[in-house]
């Protein structure tokens, strides 16, 4: 009997909830919760089995601890946003309860987004003895179990590694974002930063650029960017010599957010208008599309991987492993855009580890952390087949 607590009723928590109640022999119980019942409700009345829901603001930790109290969980997924992790993990410390998520800390009033928040966890998990296992969706997530398979299967060192992002799916609007867009557009808009001889070197926003021929898609622009999941990485892979991430963007979604810049639209601290204040990034947010009602639309392909280049028997190896995934397919089977997917689906593996004691800890953990070969043989059959090529 194992019961799971989904925290986050958007784009993401659609495709985990679905996910869990498709596997009752781990999720045998499921609770999903969220800022607004209605969303809550809506997920559940499409799943054909019981869900329990509840109304939660996870910005308190009182309240997470009150509900945490009554229903028992043995696990904490949380796919609510980034600003929540914290007050999440309190209340799992206070009531003993295991926890996960896919996206690092950040707080609300600065664009920064670290693991160190979230490591100082590790002593006060461990002494209650319980285990946090963070960034289990996509990237971070499978490419960083990618990289851990990788070095268990094929090399010897790797030194080199390019993550690489492409979503190339079209989703018929002028702009939008693949997830919530306050997060995607703090992401994006913040300067770049890579990891060589280790030092992490700064570039302006979106200043490097190169195409690369992504398979099943063709030749993509991708922009080098900071992604979270290199700070792990970069302290878990041990002959590292240089990490990047890059991610594809169209030129229509890049015009755009340069306007939405340059008139201070992306802007996240509090502006005086008529009398009271508004953040306009916030604003911003409630007039964008929401990610999650993208799905219908949206038609092609993403494509996610990690170029790999090291050594084995002292010999060089270069090798690619990535998973292609299509929207069309993603709505067909959960009503959802391939990103809420490829996030979900991770996350719902990373609870099965956690549940079924395949991964086992006591702290705070990353996913590469752990022995990637059962996550990776769980992926084709949940919907995101992964395929390595010798370079
Ligand atoms: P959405 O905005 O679609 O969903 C977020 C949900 O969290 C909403 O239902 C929202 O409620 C709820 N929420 C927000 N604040 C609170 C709160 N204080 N209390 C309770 N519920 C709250 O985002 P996505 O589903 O697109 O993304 C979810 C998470 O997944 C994010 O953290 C994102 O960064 C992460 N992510 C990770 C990826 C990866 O590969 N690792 C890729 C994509 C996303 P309401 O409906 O009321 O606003």
């Amino acid at each position: 009997m194992n019961r799971v607590l989904i925290i986050g009723a958007g784009g993401v928590g659609n495709v985990v909830t679905r996910k869990c109640a498709k596997v009752p022999e781990v999720f045998s119980e499921i609770f999903l919760a969220s800022r607004t019942i209605d969303k809550c409700e809506k997920i559940k009345n499409k799943i054909d089995r019981r869900i329990e829901t509840a109304q939660v603001d996870a910005d308190n930790t009182g309240e997470l601890i009150a509900l945490f109290n009554k229903i028992s969980p043995d696990l904490v997924i949380n796919v609510a946003l980034p600003y929540q992790d914290l007050t999440i993990m309190d209340a799992c410390l206070e009531t003993g309860v295991n926890y996960l998520d896919t996206a690092n800390y950040e707080p609300p009033d600065e664009a920064k987004f670290y693991y160190k928040w979230q490591w100082d966890y590790h002593t006060r998990f461990k002494e209650r003895g319980i285990m946090a296992l963070l960034g289990c969706g996509f990237d971070p997530g499978v490419t960083n179990v990618f990289c851990a398979h990788a070095l268990k299967e094929h090399f010897d060192e790797i030194h080199f590694v390019d993550i690489m992002d492409c979503n190339a799916g079209d989703h018929g609007l002028p702009f939008a974002t693949n997830f919530n867009p306050e997060i995607n557009i703090r992401e994006v808009t913040a300067k770049g930063k890579y990891y060589e001889n280790g030092q992490w070197i700064e570039i302006e926003p979106l200043s490097v650029h190169k195409s690369f021929d992504f398979p099943e898609i063709g030749h993509r622009e991708m922009y080098l960017m900071y992604h979270e999941e290199m700070e792990s990485l970069t302290k878990n892979i041990p002959h590292i010599k240089r990490m990047r991430f890059w991610m594809t963007f169209s030129d229509e979604y890049l015009t755009h957010l340069r306007v939405l810049e340059n008139v201070g639209m992306t802007r996240i601290d509090p502006v005086a208008f008529q009398g009271s204040e508004i953040v306009p990034l916030k604003f911003l947010k409630a007039l964008l599309p929401d990610p999650g009602s993208l799905g219908k639309n949206y038609r092609g392909k993403t494509c996610i991987g990690c170029m790999i280049e090291g050594v084995k028997d002292k010999t060089p190896l270069s090798y690619y492993i990535y998973n292609i995934c299509e929207h069309e397919v993603c709505y067909k089977e959960a009503q959802a855009q391939a990103v809420s997917y490829t996030t979900g689906v991770p996350a719902m593996i990373g609870a099965m580890m956690m549940l079924s004691g395949t991964w086992k800890g006591e702290g705070v953990f990353n996913i590469e952390e752990f022995n990637p070969t059962p996550f990776m043989e769980k992926l084709g059959s949940y919907g995101l087949p992964w395929t390595e090529k010798f370079l």
